[in-house]
């Protein structure tokens, strides 16, 4: 069941959402060779815990840090640690959550480390301009295939593959409710959207093939062919009107 979300719920998801938006913003002046993983993870869970939110992630099914951070071919899931610090010329995805008042948002980029590659400039530009193109089809009366397929043909156009093996997700009272959002055409329309869902549309694109594999740490995903992969998402919300991202800053 797909939960409708009252105006009372949509404020306090708005809420959350502006808090994952800040952290995110934040984290941009924090993101810099030198620095390892792990202090970006302290940065985020101090950031989120003094706005009287919780970090989502941290201890959901067992996963031991408040945000996932996913450098190169890594594409979700990336475990903190103080021995991962970060080089000039990569690229790193952050995917940041947090409760608050009950209500989650749920939010991720990926990030240059300093000076990046042309090719690597390309990827990020590419999967962010996939999460608007799904974006664009958030709307009452469209269905969920039009994000699937929104996402699938702006990346492949371009020469990009798509993650199949995870996929967006509503969000709500918890942080994966129904429907799952593929990134891809699942070849039937999916459900009406309608006013009140709160969907994480959430692309991960890959510059090589789509294929992943998950680490021993049995967390970090990471592209089978070594090659790079980004993630953007955002929570929205749809309206009678345009779709609202919530976890997005006003100006
Ligand atoms: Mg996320
Ligand atoms: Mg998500």
């Amino acid at each position: 069941m797909i939960v409708i979300k009252s105006k009372n719920e949509l404020a306090q998801m708005r809420a959350a959402g502006l808090i994952v938006a800040q952290a995110l913003d934040a984290l941009r002046g924090q993101v810099k060779p030198g620095v390892s993983t792990a202090e970006l993870d302290q940065f985020i869970h101090g950031f989120v815990t003094k706005r009287k939110a919780y970090p989502t992630f941290k201890g959901y099914r067992g996963f031991p840090a408040s945000i996932c951070a996913s450098i190169n071919n890594e594409v979700v899931h990336g475990i903190p640690n103080k021995k991962r610090i970060l080089q000039e010329g990569d690229i790193i995805s952050i995917d940041v959550g947090a409760t608050l008042n009950g209500f989650v948002g749920d939010s991720a980029m990926t990030y240059p480390v300093g000076k990046i590659s042309a090719g690597a400039q390309r990827l990020i530009q590419v999967t962010e301009g996939a999460l608007w193109a799904a974006i664009s089809q958030s709307r009452a009366g469209r269905y969920l295939e039009d994000i699937s397929a929104a996402v699938q043909d702006y990346a492949e156009a371009r020469g990009y593959s798509i993650v199949r093996e995870y996929v967006g997700h509503g969000v709500g009272r918890t942080m994966h409710e129904e429907p799952q959002i593929p990134n891809y055409r699942q070849g039937k329309r999916g459900p009406l959207l309608k006013p009140g869902m709160t969907l994480a549309i959430e692309p991960m694109i890959n510059e090589g093939k789509w294929e992943t594999r998950v680490l021993r740490d049995k967390w970090t995903v990471v592209t089978k062919d070594g090659r790079l992969s980004a993630h953007f998402e955002h929570t929205v919300a749809i309206t009678e009107g345009e779709p609202e991202i919530l976890t997005r800053l006003d100006s």
